[in-house]
């Protein structure tokens, strides 16, 4: 299948402080969202992550799933719209697993979205690995990440 943005790409600096919000909020799942200011450049156009804005996770269950606290939320949209910033996508961790999105991550992400879904996999803490994902026809397509 063929994707229409195949990739996504984040700064040096972003990378670290998502790694860093996923690792300090262990052993619960840590999410967020993950926004722009920079366009184009050598993303040919392309939105870069250059800003993580994490969200308390509010589910019942923090350790295994993941529920954005609604007043965060809308408060982080807000303010992104006021710096012009754009929404690139949504990150939450998987403190013991793999980046594979689990049966839950299903049920909670909207079914097509020009938002790409972000894992971050802390399964081992040493070499934390983050895959983004588009959601296409209920499935979740790998994307590549590139640091940018
Ligand atoms: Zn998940």
């Amino acid at each position: 299948m063929i994707t229409p943005y195949a990739k996504e790409f984040i700064t040096q600096l972003a990378y670290e402080k998502l790694v860093s919000i996923c690792l300090d909020a262990k052993p619960l799942e840590a999410c967020g969202i993950l926004a722009s200011s920079i366009a184009g450049g050598e993303a040919g156009g392309k939105a870069i992550v250059d800003t993580v804005i994490p969200i308390t996770n509010t589910h019942i269950d923090p350790t295994h799933s993941f529920t954005f606290d609604p007043s965060e939320w809308t408060a982080a949209y807000y303010s992104m719209q006021k710096n012009r910033q754009s929404l690139v996508g949504l990150f939450h961790s998987h403190p013991r697993t793999d980046a594979i999105p689990s049966s839950s991550d299903s049920e909670g992400f909207l079914p097509a979205s020009e938002l790409s879904y972000w894992i971050v996999s802390l399964r081992c803490s040493e070499k934390p690995e983050i895959k983004p994902y588009r959601r296409i026809d209920g499935q979740f397509i790998p994307l590549e990440l590139v640091l940018a």
